[in-house]
């Protein structure tokens, strides 16, 4: 079972550069004093938690880092130059944690949070610091000093941003799955039926959460069935697709019932979930023709939708818009906030370098 929402990385601090061993050359003079610098400590490696970054997803890609040597010194009592900190920035939330994952070493809570992890090595003393009285023309000098390694995990608890509820059969499952074989990276979140299905989509550059709620069913509310965690779970979402399956409409059902029972429950919830703005999305589409998906469409807006889309989960039809309009509802500087509703975590439930982002189950 694999989490997208942790990584294993490798932090290397850069060493520090070497002093010189020099001596002044000047005409006349034959033999000028020592004037070896020092060389530059070596770079840093810094975490910094900055808003508008969800995920670890780019983890993936990358998985070593290092930050520069230090510049060895040179003559002239010139002192090298330090090497470049590496500032590797991580969404709010994240947690650093040891090789063995029994040490939190950092936490992050707030934006802007930096820690220094590794420190560079010093650099190493040049000739002419060794000068003395007794010993005029010193060749000593030092080698930087190593920088430090270790290997390190990431974990961040995810948190969606958008929930997707809807009746069970409305193509929940199918809808996510789509987004992951075109346009999202979908991770890869093994989840039993009880546990919400998550995806990071990546939309014009932006990167959100997506919560598959499963089974929003009547009496969710109430702890019936499965759905009250699941509605915990979207409290924090920022926007919620309610998706219609268009043939769901049974004998005397119409489409304003699909809009009532979902609201019903979102109501009865509490928390302000009823108010969350929420895209009205008819699902399957290409099983119906245009004039049938206008006319539910201006139903659902009669019984009270805000916006409908009509998309097809299966062909992909209708998707892209349906992104650009949950993107207009995202700051965009989405932040995650630490705390509140998260994945449960199995104990074993690492990203492998290398893991395949493909290998999650659809629910139900
Ligand atoms: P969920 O219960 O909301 O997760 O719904 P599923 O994604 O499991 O889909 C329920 C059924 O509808 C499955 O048989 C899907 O193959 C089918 N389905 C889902 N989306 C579409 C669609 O856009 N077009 C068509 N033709 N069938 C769909
Ligand atoms: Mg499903």
């Amino acid at each position: 079972m694999h989490f997208l929402d942790q990584a294993k990385i490798y932090l290397r601090s850069g060493a520090g550069g070497p002093g010189a061993v020099s001596f002044r050359r000047e005409k006349y003079i034959e033999y000028g004093g020592p004037d070896g610098g020092n060389g530059g400590r070596g770079g840093d490696i810094v975490f910094v938690a900055v808003a508008g970054l969800n995920t670890l997803i780019d983890f993936r890609y990358t998985q070593h880092f290092k930050a520069q040597r230090g510049i060895p010194g040179m003559g002239k009592d010139r002192t090298g130059a330090a090497g470049e900190d590496l500032v590797i920035e991580v969404p709010v939330g994240t947690q650093i944690l040891s090789e063995d994952r029994e040490e939190v070493i950092a936490d992050f809570t707030k934006v802007g949070e930096r820690v220094t992890l590794l420190e560079g090595g010093m650099g190493g003393r040049g000739n002419a610091s060794y000068k003395s009285s007794t010993n005029r023309a010193p060749r000593q000098h030092q080698p930087g000093l190593p920088g430090e390694e270790m290997w390190v995990w990431l974990r961040l608890k995810l948190l969606a941003d958008v929930g997707l509820v809807g009746l069970p059969n409305a193509g929940k499952s199918t809808f996510i799955n789509q987004l992951s074989n075109t346009k999202a990276k979908v991770g890869a979140y093994a989840f039993t039926t009880l546990r919400p299905q998550l995806g990071v989509v990546r939309h014009k550059g932006r990167e959100f959460v997506l919560a598959d709620i499963p089974g929003l069913i009547a009496g969710a509310a109430q702890g019936a069935g499965i759905g009250d965690r699941f509605l915990g779970h979207i409290e924090r979402c920022r926007v919620l697709l309610h998706l219609i399956d268009i043939n769901g409409f049974g004998e005397g059902q119409e489409p304003g019932d699909a809009l009532r029972i979902v609201q019903d429950e979102l109501e009865e919830y509490g928390e302000g979930l009823a108010d969350k703005p929420r895209l009205v999305v008819l699902n399957k589409i290409d099983l119906a023709d245009g004039e049938l998906v206008a006319g539910f469409a201006e139903e659902l807006m009669a019984a009270g939708a805000d916006e409908v889309f009509a998309i097809s989960g299966a062909t992909g039809e209708g998707i892209p818009e349906l992104l650009d309009a949950v993107l207009t509802h995202l700051p965009i500087e989405t932040q995650t906030e630490t705390g509140g509703a998260a994945i449960e975590d199995d104990a074993d439930t690492s990203t492998a370098p290398g893991a395949t982002d493909r290998d999650w189950s659809p629910l139900d």
